[in-house]
């Protein structure tokens, strides 16, 4: 595992629980003040003010200063930082290896557990580019809409870890979860490469007649994929066999865009089969004629509690995963509203993460947290 020693850092542990307090009071306010984090944290608000230059100074807090008041908001470093920090106390992760992948809204990393087993780290990044999709959710993510990358980042690792458990516990060709924290997600690493990067398929008919069959038993366990392409289907090795990935926007059977979903997740892989392996399907599909529910894994993962999401929350981030979706469809269109959300996405972005562009920064900044962590790891293990 790769790490650079000159960005090692041992947080203390009054800097962790000044760290903590920012979290904690960003769940009521987009800015939190500094007295008020200073109370949380139990600290006189000058020794407050040291910690928070110190965390400030690692990218782990921003410092605001906003017309009302100073204060301080979490940044994506920090808020990694106090995920990882769960999971290094777990024990499901010890060290953290390479960026395997950068979604626009998430970050992958090969990880190793405290027996050095290789696992994957996904790191949910919602809204990262989303400017205009945040934007809309003010009005109702009024009371939190500061945390509003933090908070839908979390329910998306949340529905995904729950959907994913559920259908590895059903014997669908999914990673293996192995935990769950805030914005992240732990799973096995799949001995395979995503479908885009096949050039050549030993039996194309089977594979296509494999990717059909995972959508119909999904169906018949009353679940729709939504996003069912070469990127989110990644091919096995040892058999070419598909293993799916990515599901923070399935949705049920039962939902009123099921069929659309359905049918569009069919023309994907047959699109797909026909442009990249010359295959020109006879047979797919449909909603209306082949679905067939047997199972209603949606509702038994609400009734078992297994998604701690309510139902607003569901709601949230389905809506917030629609309008981002019809977004990147969009893209170059110019709505009328255009130049009135660009200059709001500029003055977000003001005080917003870092964008694509700084993606290197960003990168630099993830592996100095890890490596942080597993400095922290390394001390307390004396
Ligand atoms: P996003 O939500 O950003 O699309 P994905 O879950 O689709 O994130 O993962 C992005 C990429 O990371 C995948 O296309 C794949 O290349 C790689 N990846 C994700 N999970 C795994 C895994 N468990 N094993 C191997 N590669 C993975
Ligand atoms: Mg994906």
């Amino acid at each position: 595992m790769k790490l650079d020693a000159k960005l090692l850092r041992y947080l203390s542990s009054e800097e962790f629980r000044v760290l903590t307090a920012v979290e904690m009071g960003s769940k009521n306010h987009e800015v939190v003040p500094t007295p008020l984090i200073a109370q949380i944290a139990k600290l006189k608000s000058g020794g407050a003010h040291k910690v928070l230059g110190e965390l400030a100074k690692h990218n782990l807090v921003a410092r605001v200063q906003n017309a009302k008041y100073d204060g301080y908001r979490l940044t994506y470093g920090g808020y990694d930082y106090l995920a990882l920090h769960t999971f290094a106390v777990r024990g499901s992760i010890h060290s953290v290896g390479n960026q395997i992948g950068v979604g626009k809204e998430s970050d992958i990393y090969i990880v190793a557990d405290d027996d050095g087993v290789q696992h994957v780290l996904k790191i949910h990044r919602l809204g990262r580019t989303s400017f205009r999709a945040v934007k809309s959710k003010r009005d109702y993510l009024e009371s939190r809409k500061s945390a509003s990358w933090m908070y839908m980042s979390r329910l998306a690792a949340t529905k995904e870890y729950a959907f994913m458990r559920a259908l590895h516990e059903h014997g669908f060709p999914v990673p293996t979860p192995i935990d769950q924290n805030r914005h992240c997600v732990a799973m096995s690493l799949v001995d395979g490469v995503p479908l885009t990067h096949v050039a050549e398929v030993a039996d194309v008919g089977q594979l296509y007649a494999d990717l059909m069959a995972l959508l119909l038993r999904l169906a018949a366990h009353g679940l729709v994929h939504g996003d069912f392409n070469e990127f989110n289907l990644l091919v096995r090795e040892v058999d070419q066999k598909p293993v799916l990935i990515d599901f923070p926007q399935m949705i049920s059977t039962n939902h009123p865009n099921a069929k659309e979903q359905f049918d569009r997740d069919v023309e994907c892989v047959k699109t797909y089969f026909r442009r990249r392996y010359n295959f020109d399907a006879t047979w797919w599909p449909e909603f209306d004629r082949d679905v067939a529910r047997t199972v209603d894994l949606d509702a038994a993962v609400s009734a078992s509690g297994a998604c701690k999401l309510t139902k607003r929350q569901q709601r949230e981030l389905e809506q917030f995963l629609l309008e981002k979706r019809a977004e990147d469809d969009g893209e170059g269109e110019v709505d009328e509203d255009e130049s009135e959300s660009e200059a709001e996405s500029e003055e977000l972005r003001g005080e917003s993460e870092p964008t694509s562009a700084d993606s290197s920064a960003e990168v630099e900044q993830i592996g100095a947290t890890l490596q942080r962590i597993h400095l922290d790891q390394a001390a307390r293990l004396g």
